[in-house]
């Protein structure tokens, strides 16, 4: 069975006076309908302009390998293709929804105007919709809200209003990119919890592009782990919480608050910086910040700092390291519940 979306060796390089800049470099994987794939990653990661790519919206960037959706090519796709695609196929949401809301219209016309381009429906019939899109992502009194405009909203009901937008053409595959680092934790739950019951509700395929491990907990059946435009780590969020296998996946993990003793263990961050995507090392990308490669003996080091791990397939992950950990090298228990 084709997968919904299929993406395979994607590059993305961008011009510079310096020389191109690698974003995103020979990345693969595929979303299934109904499925929920975690991207994670700092900023800098890639992570961002990989679906952006996907959304065909990236300018000035070269893009190569492929990226199908119901095994359509969109690579290379025109314009005007593309355009048809976002709304009825693909849609995306991003951290701060006020950017993509136009102050001056309320969000019922939003609303309408987005269904009426992309159906062609009738405004009467466009507007009916609008209100029933508010009301299916939980906001109270909708006929009466959809009169008010952007900022008559609070920064989670805006959240709100832009996945009511998203849903409109009732597309197949959301991209939500940070939809909730804005916002505060308990507004942050609802929004992930109402994107969950969405998805699940509709059948969709959904992207979470997100630097928090948490909330790919919460929402995610997959994660794919980026690290300087590579993947470092792809599996399922219960093999990955159980025993990640990549150094940096575990970092990851370590940094995350942990509900079972919030007092006495103070978030550990990843020491170091992320890497140069312009001059990128020959060997793996984490190298310089990898607490496994140093304690492993001069050798193992040179392959860390020579070698480029590829990704290759270790007990149910997909791993880009020289010395993936082990199951029982990684007891961890998650900081959430998993999902
Ligand atoms: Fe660390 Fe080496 Fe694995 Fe890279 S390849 S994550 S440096 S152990
Ligand atoms: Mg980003």
């Amino acid at each position: 069975v084709e997968p919904l979306l299929s993406v395979r060796d994607l590059t993305v390089a961008f011009p510079t006076g310096d020389g191109p800049v690698r974003a995103v470099d020979s990345l693969s994987f595929r979303v299934e309908r109904g499925r929920t794939l975690g991207i994670v990653g700092e900023s800098g990661s890639g992570k961002s302009v990989t679906s952006m790519a996907v959304m065909g919206l990236l300018t000035g960037a070269e893009v190569s390998g492929s990226i199908t959706l119901e095994g359509r090519e969109l690579v290379g796709l025109a314009e005007r293709e593309l355009n048809r695609l976002r709304g009825r196929k693909m849609a995306m949401i991003f951290q701060d929804p006020l950017s993509s809301l136009h102050p001056y219209y309320t969000v019922g016309e939003q609303i309408a105007e987005h269904h009426r381009v992309h159906f062609g429906s009738r405004r009467a019939a466009a507007r009916g919709r609008a209100v029933e899109m508010l009301a299916e992502v939980g906001i109270p009194e909708p006929r009466r809200r959809a009169g008010e405009y952007p900022h008559q909203f609070s920064g989670g009901m805006r959240q709100r209003v832009m996945i009511a937008m998203a849903l409109a053409c009732e597309p197949d595959l959301l991209i939500a990119d940070e939809p909730t680092t804005a916002l505060d934790v308990t507004v942050q739950a609802q929004i992930l919890e109402l994107i969950a019951r969405i998805q699940q509700e509709r059948s969709l395929a959904v992207v979470m592009i997100t630097h928090d491990l948490g909330v790919v907990a919460r929402v995610a059946h997959d994660v794919l782990v980026m690290y300087g435009g590579r993947v470092a780590e792809q599996a399922s969020v219960e093999a990955v919480f159980a025993a990640p296998a990549h150094p940096y996946t575990r970092g990851l993990l370590d940094s995350l608050p942990r509900l079972d003793d919030p007092d006495d263990a103070p978030l550990r961050a990843i020491p170091g910086s992320p890497p140069s995507l312009l001059a990128p090392a020959p060997g793996c990308a984490f190298a310089p910040r990898c607490p496994r490669a140093a304690p492993a003996g001069a050798e193992a080091r040179e392959r860390c700092e020579r070698i480029r791990p590829h990704p290759v397939a270790v007990a149910g992950h997909t791993v880009a390291c020289h010395l993936p950990l082990g199951p029982a090298a990684a007891p961890y228990a998650p900081p959430r519940e998993v999902t």
